[in-house]
């Protein structure tokens, strides 16, 4: 690997668009990771699986697709299942995926590793950024500065790709 090569786990379609582009801006040369067992039901996973790969070919980038295990991030959550969004709960589902991003940069070599979930301005970055850093390799991309959330929107509306109306997990759809 590069220096500049950097694993990026990517939570859906539109919020890789902003990301990418603020990443490529800044040197990195991203591959990106679709590792997020935390969505329900599994075709949701699949349909922004399919919009993250529209933008993956926009940007010409590689995308790797983890196993889908939705039981092991349930047990993962146990006990914070009602939880208010933002709460423990996601503090739990942070650690799942960037955990599986840490160990999947490890195994192929990667130097850095982050994540697309700080585009989002109903995600609080320091607490992403506080779980990230318990693993090695974490890069503290804050993507909602420099307008990053409203980039989103546009691009992901100009691509005309796919965009979720809620965060992923059954309890996000309550
Ligand atoms: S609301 Fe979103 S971040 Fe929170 S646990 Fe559910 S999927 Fe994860």
């Amino acid at each position: 690997m590069e220096e500049h090569d950097i694993l990026v786990h990517a939570c859906c379609g539109p919020c890789s668009t902003a990301s990418i582009e603020r990443m490529l801006e800044e040197g990195w040369n991203p591959v990106l990771y679709f590792s997020n067992s935390n969505i329900f039901p599994e075709q949701e996973a699949d349909k922004r699986y399919e919009a993250l790969l529209e933008v993956a070919r926009v940007y010409n980038l590689k995308v790797i697709r983890e196993h889908y295990d939705h039981q092991g991030w349930l047990d993962a959550v146990k006990g914070h299942e009602g939880e208010r969004e933002g709460g423990s709960r996601c503090e739990l589902c942070f650690a799942y995926n960037l955990r599986e991003a840490s160990e999947k940069a490890k195994q192929l070599g990667f130097l850095h590793f982050t994540t697309t979930l700080t585009v989002s301005r109903f995600k609080n970055s320091k607490t992403i950024f506080r779980v990230g850093e318990a693993f090695p390799g974490f890069e503290a991309l804050d993507f909602k500065k420099k307008g990053g959330f409203e980039k989103s929107v546009a691009l992901s509306k100009e691509l005309g790709i796919y965009r979720q109306h809620y965060c992923g997990c059954e309890f996000s759809r309550l």
